[in-house]
């Protein structure tokens, strides 16, 4: 049986990750201060014996024991992580220092979730891990795309320094069950609004492109990378190849809900990239991983997810 550390175990990610990692017989530590994390992510889990939590904050030293690391912490929707800013680039980059310390320490193998934002409004199309991206270093969104670039550095740096055990996984736009209903991305958004027949913000001419993975498929990646050979470290993009407009991904949520909503468009948020699409040949060829769980499909369980915990109450003003 592997100790596993979560950090960020209480997020929408980590708590499905921990969830996985027990399923499969580990015994698995969540660490979470609950900014963005909700303890109803993983109230499921309490009862079991293997499963672990500890409140505590990632910028601040951390010494357990434990055989891996998957690093999630980190807000990951725009208006979270520009909430704070300065504590946003303190957790990706104190956080990862800590972790590192931590993992190099023990000799354990650490995961970084990094981002498809690490390439900014990007250039090149496909994106794939060779490109460098295009980030602005002084904008809204520089305390997270910047911030998971440093972290990156410091994986490499580890790893070249002190031969440590990374693996840096690059997650593009990722959504499913357990997304914070107030958490301003595109997904969970427009699903409360269709569901409760409001208007639905459109941001921008909603011509710019994501490409939405399903949760279940990004967690069987994430687990699959871990326990890839050690000389695959990454960067490594994982997330699913389909690109979707904004607006097509509305018109789907209205067809899947089948809401009355209006369409409300708004301002498009500084740097908010045009377009963005995962290049996973290498996610094919080095861990025999690729999506299975089509738009329509992991909507559908989204979808009943939110009707869900509308009708407990528990839904944004
Ligand atoms: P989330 O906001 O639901 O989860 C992040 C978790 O980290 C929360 O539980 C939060 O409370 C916790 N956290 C934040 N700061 C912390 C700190 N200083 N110390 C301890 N815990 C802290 O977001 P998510 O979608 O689950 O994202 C998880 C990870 O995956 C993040 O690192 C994010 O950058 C990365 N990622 C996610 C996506 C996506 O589409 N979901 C895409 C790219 C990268
Ligand atoms: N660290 C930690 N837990 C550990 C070991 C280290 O949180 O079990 C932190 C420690 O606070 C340190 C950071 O990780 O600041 C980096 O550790 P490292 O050993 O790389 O560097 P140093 O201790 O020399 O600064
Ligand atoms: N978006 C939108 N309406 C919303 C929320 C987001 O049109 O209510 C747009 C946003 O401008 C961006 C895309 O949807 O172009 C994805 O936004 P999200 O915040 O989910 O993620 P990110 O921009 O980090 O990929």
């Amino acid at each position: 049986m592997k100790r596993i550390l979560v950090t960020g175990g209480s997020g929408f990610l980590g708590s499905h990750l921990c969830k996985k990692l027990l399923e499969i017989g580990n015994d698995v530590l969540s660490v979470d201060n609950y900014f963005t994390g909700r303890k109803e992510n993983i109230a499921h889990l309490f009862g079991n014996p293997y499963f672990e939590v500890i409140r505590h904050d990632v910028t601040f030293p951390l010494y357990v024991e434990v055989d891996e690391i998957y690093n999630l912490a980190c807000p990951a929707s725009p208006i979270h992580y520009q909430f704070d800013p300065v504590q946003t680039t303190k957790t990706s980059v104190h956080g990862a220092i800590n972790m590192l310390g931590l993992a190099k320490r023990l000799k354990a193998k650490i995961l970084q979730a990094s981002t498809s934002e690490v390439y900014g409004d990007p250039q090149e199309h496909p994106q794939s891990e060779s490109y460098w991206g295009h980030v602005n270093p002084v904008g809204i969104r520089s305390c997270y795309d910047e911030g998971k670039r440093c972290a990156e550095t410091l994986f490499f740096d580890y790893y070249r320094q002190h031969k440590l055990r990374i693996k840096v996984a690059r997650i593009f736009n990722t959504y499913g069950p357990r997304m914070h209903p107030n958490d301003g991305r595109v997904v969970s958004n427009l699903i409360i609004q269709a569901v409760q027949n409001k208007p639905i913000t459109i941001y921008g001419d909603g011509a710019q492109t994501r490409s939405f993975c399903y949760v279940d498929d990004q967690i069987e990646a994430l687990i699959r990378l871990m326990n890839s050979p050690d000389d695959l470290i990454g960067p490594i993009n994982l997330g699913n190849p389909t690109e979707t407009s904004i607006l097509e991904l509305v018109q789907t949520i209205i067809e899947l809900t089948g809401s009355s909503s209006s369409l409300e468009y708004q301002e498009l948020p500084s740097d908010d990239p045009r377009r963005r699409c995962p290049d996973i040949s290498q996610a094919k060829e080095k861990l025999g991983w690729e999506p299975t769980v089509p738009l329509k499909e992991g909507l559908t369980k989204t979808i009943e997810y939110f009707e869900e915990l509308l009708k407990k109450g528990e839904h944004p003003a």
